[in-house]
């Protein structure tokens, strides 16, 4: 798969995080447009993914990620798997240009039908692709089960981490 985020090297902006040892914060209205997005795929029973947009942080504690926005594209998927439509990535290429000043792809989503939330061999080659061992999040959403969990690209053998809600 292509890799989306760029190799340049880039220096976190230094600022304590509201709750300490929490990697990832994202307001409800993302969380809003991100399950909105997984129920219009399950209509079509369909998987859907996208792009998390965000600013990276670090403190004392480390980095972390504070989401700003979702970006997604054209999709090719059915109900048991998704990818971005490779002959159709031209909204996804230009919203990716026109990042604003300090974000990047934080992290990513898509959802399962029903199976719950894990990461699949597919979907973990999925996160390596994208980020590398970088900092990087994996937010999948059952729309069926109605759930919501979040991975850490950081781990060898994914698992759900805490993640703040804002208002
Ligand atoms: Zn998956």
């Amino acid at each position: 798969m292509t890799r989306i985020v760029g190799e340049e090297q880039y220096e976190p902006e230094v600022r304590r995080r509201s709750v300490r040892n929490v990697p990832f914060f994202i307001r409800d209205d993302l969380i809003d447009i991100i399950t909105d997005h997984g129920d219009e795929g399950l209509l079509q029973d369909s998987e859907i993914m996208g792009l998390i947009v965000g600013k990276v942080y670090k403190d004392d504690d480390g980095e972390y990620a504070v989401a700003t926005g979702i970006i997604s594209s054209e999709l090719d998927a059915d109900d048991v798997s998704v990818r971005f439509d490779q002959n159709d990535m031209t909204q996804l290429i230009d919203e990716i240009d026109n990042l604003k000043e300090g974000d990047r792809i934080v992290g990513w989503y898509h959802s399962h039908l029903g199976c719950g939330c894990f990461m699949s061999d597919t979907d973990i080659k999925t996160q390596n692709g994208l980020f590398g061992g970088r900092i990087g999040f994996a937010m999948v959403i059952d729309p069926v089960l109605r759930q919501l969990k979040v991975f850490d690209s950081t781990m060898d053998d994914p698992q759900p981490i805490q993640i703040i809600v804002m208002e």
